[in-house]
């Protein structure tokens, strides 16, 4: 049993409309929070008099909840933060796919991979939900690459077989084939993990174009059979909603959902270009919608509806998507979640009069983007995690506001709701101190 103490400065939203700074004890006991006392009680001091290791941060350290990061594509590490400038569909046959189709080298996951996930936990991403490439040996480098350095993660081998919607040289052979092999990875996944409660497998159909009826069939059942949770992308652009009404006459979350796929804790990527009686169907579901507002700028045609998912009852959380998404770290996407939704409630085409321009009501506040990014990151997968409460795993962000080349200002006396917004917005992973996933820590700096 490994237990520890640490008074700190805890930084977390409790709700999506309230964030709080308190000073606190919290006790951790083999990864898991068993109390959190006010630094001033008594019960604090007799949880300092009892621990068997006590570390006191300073108060200008605030420890936050560890960052959910609900949609990463692990292959595409290196080409991030480029060759963003083709439409959706062109971008997949001419960057991603052959990018991906090179994880075919098992030692192309043994060098990206490491480097990757050591990257995203330095950015406080202390949960990742990945889509790794077709291959199943790669695959299984990056669940025991997540599993060796402790992040917690839900690791996906990608299904696609469709012959119009995937290049010949990448894709599964056929659907029995995908089926296989998806079948296959969620063993090997999950006996990668070692039984440390860490990694997990998710299957992964890339989308509805890629994949044909029969391979979405059979991983509907298998998920079904297996209760292993989905991901997928949902309705991400003009040319993807419009695909499934041609294919199937119906939407894109209805066509998901016909082939049994919107289940509990299913991961829709994206998801913009919903229609509010999707909404209604996927919170019916259970599901959830990874928000990549960066990626959406480029591929996107459009703003995701946040305050219209919100009111619908929709799991939401935020993804990097890289890499579509440009940076690695969910630190960014809270910012960024917050000033798309405001260019999508203003409008953006001053020529047009400002009653006509925007969507009224559909911005969100730091405090909503900062929640998504951890309690509903959390909520969307069904893990303990996202907040620092008793009975949540001991996942958290130690973010140092002194460090060197800051440039978060903490004023003596300043309202706790500016002290918030100012580390949600402003924190680098420069100023990441130290992160921690499940009680262990997993990177200093
Ligand atoms: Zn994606």
């Amino acid at each position: 049993m490994t237990s520890f103490t640490l008074e700190a400065t805890r930084v977390q939203t409790p709700a999506p409309t309230r964030a709080s700074i308190d000073r606190v004890v919290f006790a951790v006991t083999d990864g898991e929070i068993t109390a959190v006392e006010p630094a001033q009680s008594a019960a604090a001091t007799t949880l300092r008099e009892q621990s068997p290791a006590h570390v006191t941060l300073p108060a200008t350290t605030a420890v936050t909840p560890g960052f959910v990061d609900l949609h990463v594509h692990a292959p595409q590490w290196e080409q991030n933060g480029t060759a963003l400038d083709l439409p959706l569909e062109e971008w997949l046959f001419s960057y991603t796919f052959p990018l991906e189709a090179s994880f075919a080298d098992r030692l192309v996951a043994e060098r990206v991979y490491p480097d990757l996930v050591s990257t995203l936990l330095a950015h406080g991403t202390t949960t990742a939900v990945y889509f790794a490439s077709v291959h199943e040996e790669a695959t299984v480098v990056l669940a025991e690459t997540c599993r060796d350095l402790g992040q917690r993660a839900l690791v996906g081998r990608v299904a696609m077989d469709h012959p119009e919607g995937t290049p010949e040289w990448y894709r599964d052979t056929d659907a029995a084939a995908g089926l296989a092999a998806s079948r296959r990875s969620l063993l090997d996944v999950t006996a990668s993990d070692n039984g440390r409660g860490l990694v997990r497998p998710i299957l992964t159909p890339r989308f509805l174009p890629a994949c044909t009826d029969e391979l979405l069939t059979g991983l509907g059942q298998l998920a079904a059979e297996t209760g292993t949770l989905i991901q997928t992308h949902g309705s991400e652009s003009d040319w993807h909603a419009g695909y499934a009404f041609d294919r199937f006459g119906q939407s894109d979350t209805e066509a998901i959902a016909r082939f049994g796929l919107l289940r509990d804790h299913t991961v829709l990527a994206h998801a913009p270009h919903v229609r509010s009686a999707d909404l209604d169907r996927i919170a019916e579901a259970g599901s959830a919608i990874a928000h990549c507002p960066i990626s959406n700028a480029y591929f996107a045609n459009a703003v995701f509806p946040a305050t219209e998912a919100a009111a619908a009852g929709v799991r939401v959380g935020l993804g990097t998507d890289i890499g579509a998404g440009i940076r690695p770290g969910v630190l960014q996407q809270i910012n960024e979640a917050v000033t798309v939704s405001r260019l999508r409630a203003d409008g953006v085409d001053a020529t047009l009069v400002s009653d006509q321009r925007g969507v009224a009501g559909a911005a969100i506040d730091t405090v909503r983007a900062f929640w998504m990014a951890t309690a509903g990151g959390a909520e969307a997968l069904g893990l303990p995690v996202g907040l620092l409460e008793p009975g949540r795993r001991f996942d958290a962000v130690a973010i140092n506001t002194t460090a060197p080349g800051s440039v978060i200002r903490w004023r003596d006396n300043e309202p706790d709701a500016n002290r918030f917004e100012k580390l949600a917005r402003l924190t680098t992973a420069a100023d990441i101190d130290t992160v921690w996933v499940d009680g262990r820590r997993v990177h200093q700096r």
